[in-house]
């Protein structure tokens, strides 16, 4: 029977972490798979990590990994898949925001259906707040529009996975991690399948505005040149703007418009060699990330 690993970042979810197992546990249960649950501890300050060991101990699907301090969710999600053993794994919230009943419909499209990977896709945000909602559905389209890579309204970590994708997840160790930009980066065959979002069965979310904003710079800045190209677009239309403003300058001499002649030059060029050094550091940028040049799926020669 094949493996299934679920991963399970945990920041101070000591309300939730019973709720959930339980929950889980009720919906695998019943599942034509053998499973693991990849608990990882991210720091908490309360008793998540004292729960986790309960529960290893009681449960011996069970596996936890705890961190030194808080790294943060991408962190937790590459140290479960790192440490996770399964054919398959799926990433799901500590919090019943991602409902276990989807993992049936998750692993029908990846064990039947010849798909690679299935996603959640979340159709509704009733729970969150308007400032929340505001800013993720402007977020998708600036992403989408900036960045090489493209990303759906609605999808999340909440994701199963096979082998051949976890390992190339894995294989791009860079630091500053944005896994919804890499998840669609490495590609294979996705499935997505809709649900109504779900109430947080206990606690408050992690996330303050802050986060949320160094995120979505993190998504951008992670998978676009744009930012830098956007200087050198700027400088080139204010160099552009000094000509039509000398023309000006000819036609009707005065101080004034001299001195936005000069203004508007000296700022374009500006920007243009900020918009260069810019391209070099983002070259230099993407070549320490150490991603691979591409990712193969399979192939009749050993990999
Ligand atoms: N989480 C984590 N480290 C963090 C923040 C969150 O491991 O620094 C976990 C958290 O315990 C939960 C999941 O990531 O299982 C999603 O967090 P949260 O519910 O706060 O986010 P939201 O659902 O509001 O997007
Ligand atoms: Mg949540």
């Amino acid at each position: 029977m094949s493996l299934l690993s679920i991963i399970v970042p945990c920041y101070n979810e000591e309300e939730s972490i019973l709720l959930f197992h339980e929950a889980l546990c009720k919906q695998v249960d019943q599942m034509p798979v053998d499973y693991e649950i990849v608990m990882v501890n991210d720091g908490s300050s309360d008793d998540t990590l004292k729960l986790l060991k309960q529960l290893s101990a009681i449960d011996e699907h069970c596996i936890y990994v705890s961190f030194s301090r808080n790294f943060g969710k991408e962190a937790a999600m590459y140290a479960g898949l790192k440490a996770c053993h399964g054919d398959y794994a799926v990433i799901m919230d500590a919090d019943l925001q991602h409902p276990p009943y989807l993992l049936k419909d998750m692993y029908a499209a990846i064990s039947e259906e010849g798909y690679d990977c299935a996603g959640g896709l979340r159709i509704s945000r009733t729970h969150d707040s308007r400032l929340r909602k505001f800013v993720s559905h402007n977020f998708y389209q600036v992403i989408n529009s900036l960045s090489d890579v493209e990303m759906k309204e609605g999808e999340g970590d909440f994701r199963m996975m096979k082998r051949c994708m976890i390992n190339a997840i894995l294989s791009m160790k860079e630091y500053n991690r944005y896994s919804k930009g890499l998840f669609s980066f490495v590609g294979f065959k996705t499935k997505w399948i809709p649900f109504e979002d779900e109430e947080r069965a206990a606690g408050n979310s992690k996330w303050s505005l802050k986060s949320l904003f160094s995120y979505a710079m993190e998504g951008i800045l992670s998978f676009s040149e744009a930012p830098v190209h956007m200087a050198m677009v700027l400088g080139i239309t204010l160099c552009l703007a000094s000509v039509i403003s000398l023309g000006f300058l000819l036609f009707a001499p005065s101080f004034a418009i001299g001195l936005v002649t000069i203004l508007l030059l000296l700022s374009g060029i500006q920007l243009i060699f900020i918009g260069i050094v810019g391209k070099y550091v983002t070259k230099d940028y993407m070549e320490n990330k150490q991603r691979p040049l591409y990712i193969v799926k399979e192939s009749n020669l050993p990999l």
